[in-house]
C-alpha cells in the first residue's frame, strides 16, 4: 500500500492478526508477539500515519474468549498500540478493548472502535449477559453526545452483525446482541457516516433499514489480507485472494466517495510474479455515483435485478478467486445477507426468495430500462 498510496489520512486495521489454528499451537505470548510484530511493521511502513486498530476474535488466547472486564491481553495490546492512541483511549481499552477518539483530532468528526468479539457466538464468557462490558450503553452515550455536538462518526470493529453470505443461516452475534446493535444504528443513523468491519475474509457489504424500510446505513466488510480457506462445513471453494482497500471520503461530511480494492492474484504470483494491483473501483464496477447509503442501495438493487452485476459482485466477493457462477442458492444467500442483518428479516428474505419464481423472467424488461436510461459502457 505504501507503493500504491504512500500518504493515507489514516488506516483502519480491523483485526485477526494470528494464524487460525488450534489454541495449543499458539499461546498468549505467541498471540501478543504476532500483534506486536505487525504493529511494528505498520509503524515502520507508515511512520507518520494515524492507525485505528480493532481486535479480532483470533487476537486473544484462548481465541474468541474475550472477557467483559480488565484482562492482561487488553493491557498488553493497549501498550503496543499506545503510540496511536490518546491517554483516554488507553484507559478505556484496558477495560474492554473498545475506545473512541475525535477522528484525526478534528472538531466535528469521531471514530468509535468496538470490541464486538464480546458478542460472538463462539465466546463462552458473555452468553448470559445483556450488555458485556457495558459497551452498548457506552456506545449509545457516545452517539447521543455526537448527535448533540453535530459530529459525524465512523464505527469500526472486527466481527460484524448479521449473516455470513457464503453459508445460509450462519451468523456471528447472539440474537439479542444483534438486535441491540441494529436498534442503535436505527436510532443514531444520522450521525453514523460509515461502518467498517472484517472477519469474513470476503468482500461484501450490509444494508441497514429504518422501521419503515428506508435505507439508513451501510457497513463495508473488507476482504482479508491473508488468503485462507474457510473450514466452515458446507462452504464450497471458500477461499480468497489477499485484498486491501482504499476509501476516498469527503473530509467535511465523512461520506464515502469511492472505494478501490487492490489484490494479489495468487495464481499469477505462483506462475509468473507477485503483483499487487487494482481489482476494482466500486463506482465504476457498479456504476453508482459514490459509496453513500443511497448509492449502495442502488448497487444492491442492481445485484438483485440483473445477473450481470450479481456475477460481478460474486467474483469480487472472493477477491477474484472463485470465478464460478453464482447460482440460485448462492444468489439467495448473498442477497439476503446484504439486505437483512436482522434475524427475522433474514428468515423472511430467504423464504420469499426461495419461493419466488426465478427473477430472470423480469430481466429483459429491466435490462431494456437500464439501457434506455444509461449511456452504454463496455
Ligand atoms: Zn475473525
Amino acid at each position: 500500500m505504501r507503493d500504491l498510496h504512500p500518504q493515507p489520512d489514516f488506516i483502519l486495521w480491523t483485526g485477526d492478526d494470528t494464524p487460525h489454528i488450534a489454541d495449543k499451537n499458539l499461546g498468549e505470548d505467541a498471540v501478543l508477539g504476532i500483534i506486536g510484530k505487525l504493529t511494528h511493521l505498520i509503524q515502520e511502513v507508515f511512520p507518520d500515519t494515524k492507525v485505528y486498530p480493532a481486535m479480532g476474535n483470533h487476537d486473544f488466547h484462548p481465541k474468541n474468549q474475550f472477557p467483559d472486564t480488565y484482562h492482561r491481553i487488553y493491557n498488553r495490546t493497549a501498550d503496543l498500540w499506545a503510540p496511536w492512541m490518546d491517554s483516554q483511549s488507553i484507559l478505556m481499552f484496558n477495560k474492554g478493548a473498545f475506545y473512541t477518539e475525535k477522528l484525526l483530532n478534528r472538531n466535528d468528526q469521531r471514530i468509535i472502535v468496538l470490541n464486538t468479539n464480546l458478542y460472538y457466538t463462539k465466546n463462552r464468557l458473555n452468553i448470559g449477559l445483556s450488555d458485556p462490558a457495558n459497551q452498548f450503553q457506552w456506545l449509545e452515550e457516545i452517539l447521543s453526545k455526537a448527535m448533540t455536538a453535530k459530529e459525524k462518526v465512523y464505527i469500526i470493529g472486527h466481527v460484524p452483525p448479521g449473516f455470513f453470505e457464503k453459508r445460509r443461516k450462519v451468523f456471528w452475534f447472539h440474537q439479542h446482541f444483534n438486535e441491540r446493535y441494529i436498534k442503535i444504528v436505527q436510532k443514531y443513523h444520522n450521525v453514523i457516516a460509515g461502518q467498517f468491519f472484517g472477519h469474513h475474509h470476503t468482500d461484501s457489504f450490509r444494508m441497514f433499514y429504518s422501521h419503515s424500510g428506508s435505507p439508513i446505513g451501510v457497513m463495508f466488510i473488507a476482504p482479508g489480507i491473508s488468503p485462507w480457506k474457510t473450514t466452515l462445513p458446507g462452504v464450497e471453494n471458500g477461499a480468497n485472494n489477499p485484498g486491501i482497500r482504499l476509501f476516498q471520503y469527503d473530509t467535511n461530511t465523512l461520506e464515502i466517495q469511492s472505494m478501490v480494492t487492490y489484490y494479489f492474484n495468487l495464481s499469477y504470483a505462483n506462475t509468473v510474479t507477485p503483483l499487487w494491483q487494482q481489482e476494482y473501483n466500486l463506482t465504476e464496477a457498479f456504476e453508482v455515483p459514490d459509496g453513500t447509503v443511497q448509492s449502495m442501495q442502488m448497487a444492491l438493487d442492481k445485484l438483485y435485478n440483473d445477473d450481470y452485476y450479481l456475477q460481478k459482485y460474486y467474483k469480487y466477493n472472493s477477491v477474484s478467486y472463485d470465478l464460478s457462477e453464482c447460482d440460485r442458492n448462492c444468489r439467495i444467500d448473498q442477497i439476503c445477507a446484504i439486505k437483512a442483518v436482522d434475524f427475522v428479516k433474514y428468515e423472511e428474505c430467504v423464504q420469499r426468495e426461495s419461493s419466488s419464481p426465478t427473477h430472470t423472467a423480469t430481466l429483459p424488461i429491466i435490462s431494456f430500462l437500464l439501457l434506455s436510461l444509461l449511456p452504454l459502457q463496455f
